[in-house]
């Protein structure tokens, strides 16, 4: 019987699971990101246990990123320029590879989510669409055309840059790189900066969600714009607040002022921003596909 191997490896946690997609997980295994040494031997010693000899016919790592997912360069399977203390130039890839000599899946872990999120989940019959992650950080995987998009390096929709009005939201902004860039206005961290609490302990009231509606939504119209995609998946730990949804839906549809005049965004944007179909197991679940594309 043909077993796969998810990593998703995260900046907080990793999760390993063994199996063939949802409902088919057969082993799974979560623990805490702390060097790539430890954490990496971890990963392998849970397929070690778990992955009986010659059925474990590829692995799939789904990983935080920067990282280098191009097979002809001298970088492959890094982690590249993370700010993540210990994790800059990580060679996951190779580590993994030494210890089960099978076929290895590379990409970021919003890539892989969307791989996912195609096989068996929210995107299964469109073949352009875009995944995001609102949480610690902003993160977006893309699919064009049925592929997954790489070219220079990955998409890093997180970092776009977006109007931000200082008199109505003084807050400078939480991006190491850019400050005031998507994610340093609005991932958790801005939240939690700007407001003084964190994301969860905030009413559903609270001024903070319309805020985070328009800006999520002022990225959500650049990605409309530039790749045209058929359906938008959102998740994270700060779309976990449903009354997100349709303020951004709304917002977007404003921001927007019915130039793109087609029914999925002007009638069914209900179906058009989504969260995604597998939920918290989306990114495990696409690291397995991830192994899956990497075996055939
Ligand atoms: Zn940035």
């Amino acid at each position: 019987m043909d077993l796969y191997g998810g990593i998703e490896a995260g900046g907080t946690k990793f999760v390993c699971a063994i199996g063939r997609g949802p409902g088919e997980l057969f082993a799974r295994h979560t623990f805490p990101t702390t060097t790539p040494e430890e954490t990496i031997a971890e990963a392998i010693a849970f397929f070690k246990e778990h992955g009986t000899d010659g059925d474990l016919v590829a692995i799939g790592i789904a990983s935080f990123g920067p990282l280098d997912p191009n097979p002809g360069s001298p970088t492959y399977g890094y982690i590249t320029t993370t700010p993540k203390p210990g994790w800059a130039n990580t060679n996951i890839y190779e580590a993994i590879q030494d210890a089960f000599k099978v076929p290895i899946g590379f990409d970021t872990d919003v890539n892989a989510a969307a791989l996912g999120e195609h096989r068996w989940g929210a995107a299964q019959d469109v073949d352009t669409f875009i995944y995001l992650t609102i949480g610690t950080g902003i993160g977006g995987g893309a699919m064009v055309e049925g592929k997954l998009v790489h070219g220079l390096m990955h998409p890093e929709m997180g970092h776009v840059h977006i109007p931000h009005d200082l008199e109505r939201d003084p807050f400078e902004g939480a991006c190491p790189f850019h400050e005031d860039c998507l994610e340093g206005l609005a991932a958790g961290p801005a939240i939690e900066a700007r407001w003084g609490a964190r994301g969860e302990t905030l009413p559903e009231n609270h001024p903070a969600w319309e805020l985070e509606a328009h800006y999520l939504a002022l990225g959500l119209v650049n990605f409309i714009t530039v790749l045209s995609p058929q359906r938008i998946i959102m998740g994270g730990g700060v779309m976990q607040n449903k009354k997100l949804f349709p303020l951004v839906r709304q917002e977007v549809q404003r921001l927007l002022n019915r130039y793109i005049p087609v029914p999925e965004i002007l009638e069914h944007i209900d179906e058009y921003i989504v969260p995604p179909a597998l939920g918290g197991q989306a990114g495990v679940l696409g690291a397995i596909a991830l192994a899956q594309s990497a075996a055939h």
